[in-house]
């Protein structure tokens, strides 16, 4: 039977390549997805076409009843549930200013509980050997103005990964986040002009954006055989964005 591996928010960008890339390792996997169906499918059917098993579930990771249906889902199709990389998350940039707090509870309900709630199912249900990963970013150390409500969701997945590592002591399971700097998505290429992109690409030393796969090669490191001695850590696969 083969090991299984959820990917939230792997409809586009990093967690679609999550997906296929755990997929080309030999997991059966499961495409997460809030509201994009139609993205979901062809990843789904990419992996089918490449000889490997997976499942779309549309389920909003900030709703603690669709998560644990993600769970349910993926132990009825796969009977178990070997890695768990939480990936869904929004970036809606906004000041620190009292009107703004529509987006701060935005982007907490999504990146923070979110994190919170896949975590809870992961810890409930990830068997012995398995490998919990979240994602933050890399932009926690640079405290750009108007990343604060972001900055804020991502801190505090990474304190949540510390946290579960410890608690699941003795199970044999390891928890780690990756923090990714300037990779090309929809995410980060949104709203941004041709001089704020080539200023971007500069930030680190390769003076390249990092591409979905970059992320996808850490992951299947982190969820692969070579893997198991890292645990409650933060990866930052950034190119060298300081
Ligand atoms: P994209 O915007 O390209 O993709 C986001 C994915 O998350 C989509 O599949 C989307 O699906 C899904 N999603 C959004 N909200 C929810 C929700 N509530 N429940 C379930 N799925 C949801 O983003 P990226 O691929 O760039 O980002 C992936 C992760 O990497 C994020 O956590 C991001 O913060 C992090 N990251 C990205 C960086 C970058 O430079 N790109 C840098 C650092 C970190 P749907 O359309 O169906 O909602």
């Amino acid at each position: 039977m083969r090991k299984a591996a959820i990917v939230t928010g792997a409809s586009r960008g990093i967690g679609r390549a999550v997906a296929k890339r755990l997929a080309h390792d030999g997991f059966a996997v499961v495409v997460n997805y809030a509201g994009s169906t139609k993205d979901a499918e062809a990843v789904v059917a990419e992996v089918k076409s490449a000889g490997g098993e997976a499942i779309g579930v549309k389920a909003d990771v900030a709703d603690p009843a669709d998560v644990e249906r993600l769970f349910a889902e993926t132990l009825k199709e796969f009977d178990r549930v070997d890695v768990v990389v939480n990936n869904a998350g929004i970036m809606p940039l906004s000041p620190i200013g009292i009107s703004d707090v529509e987006v701060f509870d935005r982007v907490i309900n999504t990146n923070l509980r979110g994190a919170f709630l896949v975590l809870a199912q992961a810890a409930q249900h990830v068997a012995s050997g398995g490998r919990i990963i979240a994602l933050s970013s890399s932009v926690l150390a640079k405290s750009f103005p108007t990343y604060g409500p972001y900055i804020a969701s991502k801190a505090g997945v990474e304190g949540l990964v510390h946290v579960l590592a410890n608690e699941l002591r003795g199970r044999n399971i390891t928890v780690n986040a990756i923090a990714p700097g300037q990779v090309a998505t929809e995410l980060f290429l949104k709203g941004k002009s041709e001089e704020q992109l080539a200023e971007f690409t500069k930030m680190n030393p390769l003076e390249r954006l990092g591409q979905p796969e970059d992320i996808a090669n850490v992951v299947s490191f982190l969820a692969g055989p070579e893997g198991g001695w890292v645990n409650s850590q933060v990866i930052r696969a950034n190119g060298g964005f300081a």
